[in-house]
């Protein structure tokens, strides 16, 4: 393994489990008190130089002889404003990314859904409008810009959904090769954006935990590079970013609306008070905490929102740990019709349940009905087409407004981790076919009658 490039603040893993730290380059996934426990690892959380990350701000804001640091101005020496600009707080060089536009997507305020929920300010980040359709390639692009550090010339992951897709196009982007096991069960919607990217699909007859552990299994023969959820620390990295996006473009927002005494120059970041996320594996809300936890340490936000988790009443398992407080979720047997958080045994618990207790949240339980349902509201007040997943955060608003948890002064951030296009059927089911007439007026004006 090829020690970390020299261009990064990145210092290290620490073991959630028994706190046993590692020096960059001396692991690659999970920590060896747990190396093989199931879903209950050794997890690692990678840290960083913060107080040598702080100084970039500090240094910029002195030589431009300028105290207006309005947008998270830390990093706007990068022109870029996809992910790469967060390079500081990556494991991983900018250079070695993928040639993909991954992040910088909308955060889109959303007066009339506010107002249908008697909430004052309401965005909806949404991040269906990556490459590949979800949140997912924030993560994946990591791991593909991992691989080609530590010279590993196949990348690989276990998953039937948006991962797997995120890997192949992040992979494709960046010219490597990668090997994608799926359970020979997943609907064929799910393999063709694989398929289409030119990944190898592995179809294994079996479920996808036999799926997850024949890719750990693989990689450590072959040496491969393993980008498995709830696994590879990395992927917590690439999905924070999404919550440094969602502060950095508050404290736009704020600016661009006169707000400016809200803008400290030492907290140029604005944190949301609450940030609704969809969980399946737990992985997305432990990268969105983490993300608003590094703002805060490195001075840069004054806060930490709550993290609000939402599960489908059909995929509870870790809503279950945390209402029963246990470390370690039970296994549940999910069928939500949010088919990417339909998850037995979650992978990523352990950051789950520290995002929703140490930020003050909850998570929040909505049947299937009301998640399909939220998909209405968020494209005809909002703007924006979510598959299922997506629209469960919603959802969850919808819940927490309704148990009295929201101030109506609070500002929210609901994320919409995936594209409706990505289940076209599930919405069909709640809209209906069209009306069908023949191609003459008397019909138009017919059907307007009714
Ligand atoms: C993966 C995924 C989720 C859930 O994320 P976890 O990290 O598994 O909790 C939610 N929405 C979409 C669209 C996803 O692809
Ligand atoms: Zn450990």
């Amino acid at each position: 393994m090829s020690s970390t490039s020299p261009d990064t603040y990145f210092a290290g893993l620490r073991c959630l489990r028994c706190g046993r730290i590692y020096q960059p380059g001396t692991v690659d996934y999970v920590c060896s008190c747990r190396p093989n426990s199931g879903s209950d690892l050794g997890h690692l959380d990678a840290f960083y130089h913060y107080d040598a990350v702080s100084t970039i701000r500090t240094t910029l804001s002195d030589s431009s002889g300028s105290s207006n640091t309005s947008m998270g101005a830390a990093f706007s020496q990068f022109t870029t404003r996809t992910i790469e600009r967060w390079w500081p707080l990556l494991p991983v060089a900018p250079d070695s990314l993928p040639p993909l536009p991954v992040g910088d997507t909308p955060l889109l305020r959303a007066d009339r859904l506010a107002d249908a929920l008697g909430l004052r300010c309401l965005y909806i980040k949404d991040d269906g409008r990556n490459p590949s359709g979800s949140l997912k390639d924030r993560a994946s692009a990591i791991a593909v810009a991992r691989a080609r550090e530590t010279g590993r010339d196949v990348v690989a992951t276990a998953s039937t959904g948006n991962a797997a897709a995120a890997l192949a196009a992040m992979s494709a982007a960046a010219a490597h090769a990668s090997v994608i096991f799926v359970p020979r069960s997943a609907p064929q919607a799910k393999i063709a954006q694989l398929l289409v990217y030119g990944s190898q699909v592995l179809a294994v007859d079996g479920s996808y935990d036999d799926a997850f552990d024949l890719c750990v299994h693989a990689c450590s023969e072959f040496g491969w590079y393993n980008r498995n959820t709830g696994y590879n620390p990395f992927m917590t990295e690439g999905k924070k970013t999404v919550s440094f996006e969602i502060a950095a473009q508050l404290a736009e927002a704020k600016a661009a609306a006169g707000n400016m005494e809200t803008n400290s120059p030492n907290a140029p970041f604005v944190s949301p008070d609450s940030v609704f996320v969809p969980v399946g594996d737990g992985s997305i809300i432990g990268g969105v905490y983490k993300g608003f936890r590094e703002l805060k340490r490195l001075g840069w936000s004054d806060r930490v929102p709550r993290i609000f988790g939402v599960q489908s009443t059909a995929s509870a398992a870790i809503h279950n740990a945390w209402r029963d407080d246990l470390e370690v979720p039970l296994a549940v047997t999910a069928g939500t019709a949010a088919d990417s958080i339909s998850v037995n045994e979650p992978r990523d618990a352990a950051k789950a349940l520290r995002a929703v207790r140490a930020s003050g949240g909850a998570f929040l339980l909505v049947e299937d009905e009301s998640i399909l349902q939220a998909i209405l509201p968020l494209a005809r007040l909002g703007g924006v087409f979510a598959e299922p997943a997506g629209a469960t955060a919603l959802a969850g608003l919808q819940e927490a407004v309704h148990q009295d948890l929201i101030d109506p002064g609070e500002t929210v951030v609901v994320i919409s981790t995936g594209s409706g296009l990505k289940d076209v059927p599930a919405a069909m089911r709640i809209v209906g076919e069209p009306e069908v007439i023949p191609p003459s007026l008397d019909a138009v004006a017919e059907s307007l009658k009714m």
